[in-house]
């Protein structure tokens, strides 16, 4: 399983022997290398040579004149050669003399994961196709991984429904090229059965409406159905032509769902609303997108603001208290800035063997008059708005006056970290922020950096970069947060103007005896040193992980072993608890009794946040 416990295999495409030295180097890395004499032979030898991985060369230079067709050629080669390992799930990378622009998209609008530039060291490559292997072989086991049911229907549930989806709309090229649609089914006030009747009344409309939905579904192969929330049904379809036909089976599923039914003996009428979204032909279809989905399904049903099908929406007379509550947080959110309801807290980034901090990373809060809201409720609802635009700059403000405030305090705090959403970088007002509260602050520019997200960065990466250059122009830092996803190309990443790759959490979280996740970390290591980035850990929670994370050469470390965020008057005491603890090799933390172990989970030093 793991990406260490076997000998990499490798397949070489490189019909002119160009690439020898690569081969050798290789070799001498311990890695099974096996040619292919020609892409025909491709299909045969990938069924049996049981390869991790495909490099193929690009053809010699186009000679002038006769361009033209060499070049569709060289593209037929590179899609036939990338459908074949796509298909099978394997990551192909394409070797370049040097990354002009147009073999870089050729490349990757073939279906090659990444391209690799000759000048570039056999160490690099070596370690981004442990990276793409490691993100093929955990999608696999994604897709085997039994999906998840609800007790109650025999549906999925709402981990099962995403797994499903994703699995469904990657099958094939017919799914793909087709739209993806989504309905959601909500029960109205579906907790005046459980109060009036009982919950085992409850329970058997639940139990009645999972019935319905299969027998309306029955003859439409390619959808899944499930319960993905107490009252809430979720059904994908992927087979339909035109995402408007999703209308008349909504109404078919409305009317069939509204004939009475039978709950704890008695006859009963039920209400359902059901909104739909859709996404369009060739849009990626991940966990998030199917998340993001989910989400615009129910604002539909509660908006009637479908793909034209209003008509079943009509009966809908009351909000759900869901819908009260989204709106109540809509309209709470204008003007929180102003209000002051906006706080920083600020979790550091440390260096467990020196017990030293390098830098905070700001996180925002939205404290209400009754209760703290944290951003994974309000940031999705700030994006709708274009709000997030504004947080952006209130934090990169507010973060830099703190930074001084606490400097003149005489706590030598060294810089500080600000999320920001990636569509910002494409906003000239950003840099005018950043260079004003800079100024403002008197601070030295190095002092801010900027976050953002790796998936967010790849969906436009060429503007991006130019977001990007012009921070980096200013002196301010970047780091691509969640990192690790093998999502972006090393092409891009070698181009990308950045300082630090942040090691997304979920890596971190299975680092307790993972193998394949340490292979990954390893792999990010390698990836970070070679292109002269730093690498920080998110989301440290136990010693086996920070001993792990030790030995894999990461000593930036951020997560609850040391912090968790904190508002910004409690940072000197933390600080002074955090530098008076005896340092040791490996260090352990305070508050530690006993050995540490594989997998525990050790309360560190921190002050906690309460959520
Ligand atoms: P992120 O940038 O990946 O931030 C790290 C998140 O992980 C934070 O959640 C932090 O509290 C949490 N965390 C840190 N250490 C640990 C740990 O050891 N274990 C666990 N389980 N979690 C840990 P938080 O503060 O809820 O923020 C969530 C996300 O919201 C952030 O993810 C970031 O993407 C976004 N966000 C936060 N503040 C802002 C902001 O000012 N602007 C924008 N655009 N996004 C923000
Ligand atoms: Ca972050
Ligand atoms: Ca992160």
């Amino acid at each position: 399983m793991a990406a260490t416990a076997r000998r990499l295999r490798i397949l070489l495409l490189d019909e002119g022997h160009a690439w020898q030295d690569l081969h050798d180097s290789l070799i001498g890395l311990g890695i099974i290398i096996q040619r292919v004499a020609h892409v025909s032979s491709l299909d045969r030898l990938l069924d049996t040579a049981q390869a991790d991985a495909l490099l193929i060369s690009t053809e010699r230079p186009l000679s002038p004149g006769v361009e033209a067709s060499q070049r569709i050629a060289r593209q037929a080669r590179l899609t036939r050669a990338a459908l074949a390992a796509n298909r099978r799930g394997m990551p192909m990378v394409v070797l370049v003399e040097s990354a002009e622009e147009v073999l870089t998209h050729e490349a990757l609008a073939a279906g090659a994961q990444d391209i690799f530039e000759r000048a570039s060291t056999v160490a690099l490559l070596h370690a981004r196709l442990m990276l793409l292997i490691e993100s093929a072989r955990m999608r696999a086991a994604l897709l085997r991984r039994p999906w998840g049911r609800d007790a109650l229907t025999g549906l999925l549930d709402r981990q099962g429904f995403v797994d499903a989806a994703v699995s469904l709309a990657c099958a094939d090229e017919n799914v793909l090229s087709q739209p993806l649609v989504l309905l959601l089914v909500n029960i109205d006030r579906f907790s005046r059965i459980n109060d009036a009747l009982g919950a085992q009344a409850g329970d058997d409309a639940l139990r009645d409406m999972a019935h319905r939905l299969k027998h309306t579904f029955r003859q439409m192969p390619q959808t899944a159905l499930a319960r993905v929330a107490g009252d809430e049904f979720a059904v994908l379809l992927t087979g339909l032509r035109r995402a408007e036909s999703a209308q008349a089976l909504a109404r078919h599923l409305q009317a069939d769902l509204h004939r009475p039914m039978v709950c704890g003996g008695l006859e009963c009428l039920i209400r359902v609303r059901i909104g739909i979204a859709a996404d369009l032909p060739g849009a990626t279809v991940d966990a998030a997108s199917i998340g993001a989905l989910l989400a615009r399904a129910a604002r539909a049903s509660t908006d009637a603001k479908v793909i034209g099908v209003e008509s079943v929406f009509q009966e809908v007379q009351t909000s759900s208290a869901a819908h009260r509550d989204r709106l109540d947080l809509e309209a709470g959110l204008v003007g929180a800035i102003e209000r002051g309801e906006l706080v920083l807290h600020y979790q550091p980034i440390v260096d467990p063997l020196t017990r030293t901090v390098s830098r905070l990373e700001a996180l925002a809060r939205w404290q209400r008059p009754d209760a703290m809201v944290y951003p994974g409720e309000f940031i999705p609802i700030a994006e709708e708005t274009g709000m997030v635009f504004d947080i952006g700059e209130w934090a990169v403000t507010r973060a830099l006056q703190q930074v001084r405030d606490w400097r003149a305090a005489g706590i030598r705090v060294p810089g500080v970290s600000v999320n920001i959403h990636p569509l910002h970088l494409e906003r000239a007002a950003l840099a005018e922020t950043v260079q004003q509260a800079l100024r403002s602050s008197g601070l030295e520019a190095g002092v801010l950096q900027l976050e953002v997200t790796e998936t967010g960065v790849m969906r436009d990466v060429e503007r991006a970069i130019v977001g990007l250059q012009q921070l980096r122009e200013l002196g301010v830092r970047c780091a691509l947060d969640d990192f690790g996803t093998g999502q972006s190309s090393l092409a891009w990443l070698s181009r990308l103007p950045i300082d630090t790759l942040k090691i997304d959490r979920s890596f971190v979280t299975d680092l307790d005896g993972s193998l394949p996740h340490q292979a990954v970390v390893r792999s990010i290591m390698v990836l970070a040193r070679s292109l002269g980035l730093h690498a920080v850990a998110e989301g440290v929670e136990t010693i086996a992980q920070r001993d792990s994370l030790h030995a894999l050469g990461c000593n930036a470390m951020q997560g609850y072993l040391y912090a968790k965020p904190m508002p910004a008057g409690e940072l000197a005491q933390w600080w002074e608890r955090f530098e008076s603890a005896v340092p040791s090799n490996p260090p352990p933390a305070l508050h530690e009794s006993g050995p540490s172990q594989a997998g525990r989970r050790t309360r560190g030093d921190f002050i906690p946040e309460r959520r």
